[in-house]
């Protein structure tokens, strides 16, 4: 997940812009005080070399530090460190943006629902530190799969939504296997050398058929999971 690297960048650039108001600056003054500006920076051209290429030096750096501060503070405020997929917060945005999006473009957006089977089991068996590491590794799996246009997001404590972009049912109902199956071979080997494994149900909705809202579509998806879990868990259902 590359996150927002442009404002590095942007940053740095706006303090290079910045820093070239050091030398202007002195020119400036140099020149109302009735100095022949041409003859001066003749003369003092190293102070003005120094001046120049010294403040962009230090403005750009500092600008490139607080695009890197502002980047990591951004990453931390949207993505979930456990699974390091984005979180509920970024899920909210991005879906009715999403949504909005699809409603102007007059294309279709999707949601796959995804819930562990029985993770309960797992925390009561192996503990939490374990169901972390289940939940982590589930997140790898599940981020090494991930297409472009498809937003991946944990929304509840072992459920995760994907937000598919321009993408018919039909298609969805793929990814959503295409997902699930990626869970089901995302193993945790534990220190004794067992491993674990989970299966996931999903619910799987599209705006295609629900096309009164983002939320209808999101409740659409999760009472299909709901589905998925009463017709036997480890499957996908519309
Ligand atoms: P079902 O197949 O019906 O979904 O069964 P389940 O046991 O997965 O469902 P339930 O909602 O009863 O339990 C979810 C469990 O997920 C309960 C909670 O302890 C666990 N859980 C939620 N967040 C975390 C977390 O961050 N870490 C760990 N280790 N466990 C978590
Ligand atoms: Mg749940
Ligand atoms: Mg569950």
């Amino acid at each position: 997940m590359e996150f927002e690297r442009r404002r590095v960048i942007v940053r740095a650039l706006q303090g290079f812009t910045l820093s070239t108001g050091s030398p202007i600056g002195w020119a400036f003054i140099r020149y109302f005080s009735g100095v022949d500006l041409l003859q001066d920076i003749e003369q003092n051209f190293s102070f003005y070399l120094y001046l120049a290429i010294g403040t962009a030096i230090v403005i750009t750096s500092f600008g490139a530090f607080v695009g890197r501060q502002e980047q990591r503070l951004t990453k931390m405020s949207l993505v979930d460190e456990l699974t390091k997929l984005y979180n509920g917060r970024y899920f909210h945005e991005r879906l009715l943006e999403t949504y909005a999006q699809s409603i102007r473009s007059e294309t279709t957006l999707s949601l796959i629902m995804l819930d562990i089977d029985h993770f309960k089991d797992i925390n009561d068996n192996y503990g939490h530190f374990v169901g972390d590491r289940v939940l982590s590794s589930v997140g790898e799996a599940v981020r090494q799969i991930c297409r472009s246009g498809e937003i991946a997001s944990r929304v509840g404590g072992e459920e995760i939504c994907v937000i598919l972009e321009n993408c018919s049912l039909n298609k969805a109902v793929n990814a959503s296997e295409r997902f699930r199956l990626a869970i089901n071979s995302a193993e945790v080997v534990l220190d004794n050398g067992k491993t674990i494994s989970v299966t996931v149900s999903a619910g799987v909705a599209s705006s295609e058929t629900t096309t009164t809202g983002a939320w209808d579509v999101y409740k659409a998806a999760d009472e299909a999971m709901y589905r998925a879990k009463q017709s036997g868990r480890n499957r996908s259902c519309v």
